[in-house]
């Protein structure tokens, strides 16, 4: 096979569409193709895994390349990246996100594919990007959704407000969302990748092309629930025979006895008549023995979701 140029890399490759097509890149380590990057067929031969979001198929025999490129490290392929077929021989892993190709993506000889069927999202359309080799990204606000592609990124995204996608392609990324009322959908395009999403943000694991793969929730906090703890409600009690109310975390129910939900945070309303001296209650009348529970599910106030447990605290003042 003779190419129109040969050229030798050395360090990271990026295809940024100079080379004419079509193109061959042999002897790299990783390969990570970012969505519609190639105008024509992908041809893989001897990679030693495969991550997929677009469907394998059958094409007929690689081209004769015009442009054969031997690398060394990793390869990239920006959008636009290839204007005609590529063929990825003798290399590590190929990443391959939906839309990736215009043509067919045909894998011959790789030891681990790994597929999953197209996630419903526009990696186009994200607001928060970053490609290449461990990048650090902060972000705030996002209204559309994270597209990270590459290997050791540490991306924070603060005040997610709405519903967003996470798309990770690639490996060793880690992502943290935080903020309120959103829902978070991720897809993963690789392996040993973790998102964590703060407490006020739900997150489903749309679809997973890889292994090692791991969403993380943090738990709700229990605080957000207690209106008044006991030693707040003695305070307000100061002197004489009164009635108080005030909420303490139920600490070893995993079920909320309201709402039957499994709960990260439950909390109980107890009642307390006594006679209180200097609000410390010195005999008790009556105290309530089977106190309601509420969970961060039924609690009328966790629903709140535009406010933090502080500035609810002021408006209630
Ligand atoms: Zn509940």
């Amino acid at each position: 096979m003779t190419a129109d140029r040969t050229v030798s890399s050395t360090g990271d490759l990026t295809l940024a569409g100079s080379e004419s097509p079509p193109v061959s890149v042999t002897d790299t380590a990783d390969v990570f193709l970012r969505a519609e990057s190639v105008a024509g067929d992908v041809h893989v031969t001897d990679a030693e895994y495969v991550f997929t979001h677009q469907t394998l198929g059958q094409s007929a025999e690689p081209p004769d390349p015009r442009t054969r490129i031997q690398g060394d490290e990793d390869a990239y392929a920006e959008p636009g990246g290839v204007g005609g077929d590529l063929t990825l021989s003798n290399v590590a892993d190929v990443f391959v996100p939906v839309d990736a190709a215009d043509g067919t993506l045909s894998v011959l000889g790789s030891e681990n594919v790994y597929s999953a069927s197209a996630p419903d999202l526009d990696p186009g359309a994200c607001d928060v990007v970053s490609h290449g080799w461990q990048q650090r990204t902060r972000a705030s606000d996002p209204d559309t959704g994270v597209y990270v592609t590459g290997a050791g990124h540490d991306v924070t995204v603060d005040r997610v407000r709405t519903d967003v996608d996470v798309y990770v392609v690639g490996w060793g990324h880690e992502i943290h969302l935080d903020g309120r009322g959103g829902e978070v959908s991720v897809h993963f395009c690789g392996y040993d990748n973790s998102v964590s999403v703060g407490p006020y943000l739900g997150s489903t694991v749309e679809s997973d092309a890889g292994f090692g793969n791991a969403v993380d929730e943090e738990p709700f906090p229990v605080e957000d629930l207690v209106e008044q703890s006991k030693r707040e409600a003695c305070e307000t009690a100061g002197f004489g025979r009164h009635k108080v109310v005030y909420q303490e975390p139920a600490t070893d129910e995993e079920w909320c006895g309201n709402c039957g939900e499994p709960a990260d945070a439950i909390v109980e309303r107890h009642q307390m008549e006594a006679f209180f001296l200097f609000s410390y209650p010195v005999w008790v009348y009556e105290r309530s023995t089977n106190p309601a529970t509420e969970c961060e599910h039924c609690s009328p106030n966790a629903h709140d979701a535009t406010l933090t447990s502080e500035e609810r605290r002021k408006v209630l003042q």
